[in-house]
């Protein structure tokens, strides 16, 4: 598929960012059984809830070199769990680096609502979008961004 595509000229690099996004939020859902995040592909672009979902966008490549090095990835440490004995609470809470201690690791996080075609399963969505590392440490802020279940 690949030389195929390399053949043809296509922009590689571009379905590799698409495939990347959609492959690991797909992964996700596989992975854990549970669905992270879901809304139309633009609004998953540009207004991210989920911090898995914000990690992941912060790492596709931007083909502006200017605004590519301004930008800093969120970088998820520490490994993926076992799916045969996955975390309690929040299954993404041991690499989440908006981890809150006593609640993302004690209760599960529903499906929020975020509008009409958005939801994410988080206790503590991203206020806004794009994020820096360290605002996405900044957990508990929630003001507008005050979450409903689904
Ligand atoms: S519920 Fe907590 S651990 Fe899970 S994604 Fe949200 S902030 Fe991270």
């Amino acid at each position: 598929m690949l030389s195929i595509i390399e053949a043809a000229g296509w922009p590689i690099w571009l379905i590799i960012i698409t495939s990347i996004v959609a492959l690991a939020i797909i992964g996700e859902r596989f992975w854990s059984l549970r669905t992270s995040e879901v809304a139309p592909r633009d609004v998953l672009y540009t207004e991210p809830k989920h911090p898995y979902t914000g990690a992941l966008l912060s790492a596709v490549p931007i083909a502006n070199p200017d605004i590519g090095r301004q930008r800093e990835a969120v970088v998820l440490e520490g490994d993926v769990p076992s799916p045969v004995n996955p975390p309690s609470g929040c299954r993404f809470h041991p690499r989440c680096p908006r981890f809150v201690e006593g609640h993302c690791d004690v209760e599960e996080p529903p499906l929020y609502q975020f509008g009409k075609s958005q939801a994410a399963a988080c206790h503590y969505p991203l206020e806004r979008w794009p994020m820096t590392a360290e605002e996405m440490r900044r957990a508990g802020s929630r003001t507008s961004a005050q979450p409903q279940p689904a």
